[in-house]
């Protein structure tokens, strides 16, 4: 049997897309990955589903899942049982992150390996905070320094004289700890106190916080913020750049905690958007997608589909089993010749397109009313309409269709469930105060909801929904909102993601101007 080979990888600081793009490559063809706290665990979802996951934990003393010579040992037995290897590390693998020791069990071994540099915490972390690192004419040297060993011991290995004076920017890892020791260190060694100092913990998240202070107070800052590791400490003139380039906390969403009740599969294009503006999302997703009990009557219905005049999706979601049921039955795009196709919005439009289908009618109004009127306008009497869609949906399009003279069929695609596991999670974060946002894209997002936090009346609604902003994609969802006891904040004027999104973020500047 042939040897694996161990990649020593680092993930970046935080913010999973920022590994690189090699990091990235080897974790997709990883057999193991073995990974511990400050790797992003959303990074986990890149490698193959079969991959063995190892978590070697390590959490500054709390959380010692694994000792470094454990960690060797795994490294070092995967690879010789001919494992492809990956060793996720937080940040840069040979930045304070004992990857050469890791390397150095490798080799002794006698283990090919590979070592892909990650974006350190120390640059992410000044850079997420609005500081540059380095600034013309105000700094030329930059210092990489431990801060966990405490300065006060008198065998400490660092030249606090040299350092504190003669390096531009100081940059502490694992310091929080020793803050006001370190800061001492530095004043007793010649630095200007009134020098300015950032504190920065979990950079690049949704989750960053800055403190900011100068040597003399930061401790004091940083004690009375109760802000905790893991975080970077930035020391130097260049921190008071901050005021001017800090980018990444003034985006409009910054700091609000979002919860996103839609299915899984669909969600990431919403998360992906919240927080690109700066919000944490939570992902709580209230409906499931899947197969209808039997797909009996799609199948008659696929068999005669070119006897129809109007095939009218309502959903993408419609569009995408109908279309792998088709292929599935080996038939193609070819079948639906026929009929003209009607999508009910932009969005169903696109599904459509990516599969080939270029819909002859979309309404202005992006819901079922919308493609009603845009019906019963043309006349519509006695031709056939086949409508595949979720086997629990709203009656009006299809009884509007019959009222106007149609003859209609209606086929399940899908169903939708409610998953089970995140009751107890959502309850805590709503009474914790810990959401400040909750949206809802459907009517059936709204009662899942509901059925998932089952509140014992609408005073214990009332309570966990205090403070807590409803945001509704359309009029259907937010009479089904307010119906259920739940006011509506935000509703935009048309029912799609890119507007729910573009009112969430005017009525957090508008909340934001008007105090
Ligand atoms: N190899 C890592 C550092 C590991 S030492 C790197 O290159 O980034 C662990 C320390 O890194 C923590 O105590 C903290 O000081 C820092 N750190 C790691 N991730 C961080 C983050 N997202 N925000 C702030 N500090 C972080």
């Amino acid at each position: 049997m042939s040897t694996g080979k161990v990649y020593l990888v680092g993930a970046g600081p935080g913010d999973p897309e920022l590994i690189t793009v090699k990091g990235l490559r080897f974790l997709a063809q990883a057999e193991v990955v073995v990974y511990d706290y400050l790797a992003n665990e959303e990074l986990l979802a890149h490698a193959p589903q079969g991959a063995e996951r190892i978590y070697v934990g390590k959490r500054g003393g709390v959380h010692h899942a694994c000792s470094q010579e454990e960690i060797n040992a795994i490294l070092v037995d995967k690879a010789a049982a001919g494992r492809q290897v990956v060793r996720l590390k937080g940040g840069d693998p040979f930045i304070f992150g004992r990857g050469g020791e890791e390397i150095e069990a490798l080799v002794a071994a006698g283990i090919p390996f590979e070592v892909v540099p990650g974006v350190t915490a120390a640059v992410a972390a000044a850079t997420y905070a609005g500081i540059p690192i380095t600034h013309r004419g105000c700094t030329s040297t930059v210092a990489f320094v431990t801060g966990h060993e405490d300065p006060t011991k008198p065998d400490s290995q660092i030249a606090w004289d040299k350092l504190a004076t003669g390096i531009g920017t100081l940059v502490f890892f694992m310091g929080i700890k020793n803050l006001s020791s370190i800061m001492a260190r530095l004043e007793a060694n010649g630095r200007d106190p009134a020098t300015p100092v950032a504190v920065v913990r979990w950079a690049s998240t949704p989750e960053q916080q800055t403190v900011v202070g100068t040597i003399r107070d930061i401790s004091d800052r940083v004690r009375e913020a109760g802000l905790r590791p893991p975080a970077i400490i930035v020391v130097g003139e260049v921190v008071s750049l901050r005021d001017r380039i800090n980018w990444f906390e003034r985006r409009p969403l910054f700091g609000k905690r979002i919860a996103v009740t839609r299915s899984r599969a669909q969600a990431s294009e919403l998360v992906r958007q919240l927080e690109e503006l700066g919000a944490s999302c939570f992902a709580c997703p209230t409906i499931e997608m899947r197969p209808p009990a039997s797909w009996q009557e799609l199948d008659t219905e696929l068999d005669q589909v070119s006897s129809y005049d109007w095939l009218v999706f309502t959903s993408a979601n419609g569009v995408e089993l109908f279309m792998s049921r088709l292929l599935e039955r080996g038939q193609d795009v070819r079948s639906l010749a026929g009929p003209r196709i009607a999508a009910v919005g932009e969005k169903t439009g696109q599904a459509l397109a990516q599969r080939g289908l270029r819909p002859d009618l979309i309404p202005e109004v992006f819901q079922g009313e919308g493609l009603v009127a845009s019906f019963v306008g043309q006349g519509i009497a006695g031709q056939r309409f086949l409508i595949p869609r979720a086997q629990e949906a709203r009656e009006v399009l299809p009884e509007a269709l019959v009222a106007a003279g149609a003859q209609v069929r209606l086929v399940p695609v899908y169903r939708n469930v409610r998953p089970q596991g995140q009751e107890e999670e959502l309850r805590r974060r709503l009474a914790g105060k810990q959401i400040d946002l909750v949206t809802f894209t459907s009517s059936s997002t709204v009662r899942n909801f509901l059925a998932m936090l089952q509140p014992a009346g609408p005073d214990e609604l009332a309570q966990l929904m205090a403070g807590v902003q409803v945001a509704s994609i359309g009029p259907v969802t937010s009479a089904t909102a307010r119906q259920a006891g739940l006011p509506v904040h935000i509703e935009p004027p048309q029912a799609t993601i890119e507007a729910l999104v573009a009112c969430i973020v005017r009525h957090q500047l508008g909340e934001d101007s008007g105090g």
